[in-house]
């Protein structure tokens, strides 16, 4: 039987990208980035954005700001992913991070230095914008739209809780260690015998990362 294929977001699921566009948006603005009022929407209209506002500070923080190599990772993330990877679920990180028709080079080496820098396990990396287009055995999103997407071929899918996504009817989970635990029930129930990790010695954040973090 091959491996059970667990898809994941990178965007409000791995990455902490409400705070780090915040930042940008503050340093854009001068201001502190407490001053900026809670992001309640998709599309961040509670700051005050229009869509080519949005697009033109997206562009800065991509390009100047460097977000997709900076950006905070979700507390649990990599543990929980070795933890699953360990366990013989095969990672997939699917990300809509090319949506845009510029700086393609540095989305993608800035994401993978990112993976890198975190200690995040992955076997595969998809810059698909269509993720059921992405054959996984399970999701992790947060976009309403990707979990509505899923849903419709049948897809087995996990909201990422943000507040965004409230009104998303589907399971959810609000730390990592309940995406470990829906993981499992999941692999378990498709008929994938779950692996113990083997002890090893060094812990497994170090095992991808002899150097510095970035
Ligand atoms: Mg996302």
């Amino acid at each position: 039987m091959s491996s059970f294929i667990l898809g994941v977001d990178l965007d409000g699921v791995c990455g902490d990208h409400a705070t780090a566009f915040r930042n940008v948006v503050a340093a854009e603005r001068g201001i502190d980035p407490s001053e900026l009022p809670p992001q309640q929407s998709w599309n961040f209209t509670e700051w005050g954005l229009d869509r080519a506002q949005f697009e033109d500070l997206h562009r800065r923080a991509v390009l100047d700001h460097r977000m997709f190599r900076s950006m905070p990772m979700i507390p649990g993330c990599a543990e929980t992913l070795w933890r699953l990877s360990d366990a013989g679920i095969s990672i997939r990180i699917i990300t809509h991070r090319l949506y845009t028709n510029w700086g393609h080079s540095i989305a993608i080496s800035d994401t993978v230095a990112w993976l890198d820098g975190n200690a995040i396990p992955y076997r595969d990396l998809c810059f698909m914008g269509d993720k059921a287009d992405v054959a996984a055995d399970a999701y992790v999103d947060d976009a309403p739209h990707n979990v509505a997407a899923l849903q419709a071929i049948g897809a087995e899918v996990l909201v990422f809780d943000q507040p965004y996504n409230l009104e998303v009817e589907a399971p959810r989970a609000t730390t990592w260690t309940e995406v470990e635990q829906w993981v499992l029930d999941r692999a378990t129930a498709a008929g994938h015998v779950i692996q113990n990790p083997m002890p090893l010695a060094e812990d497994a954040i170090t095992r991808l990362h002899p150097g510095p973090r970035i």
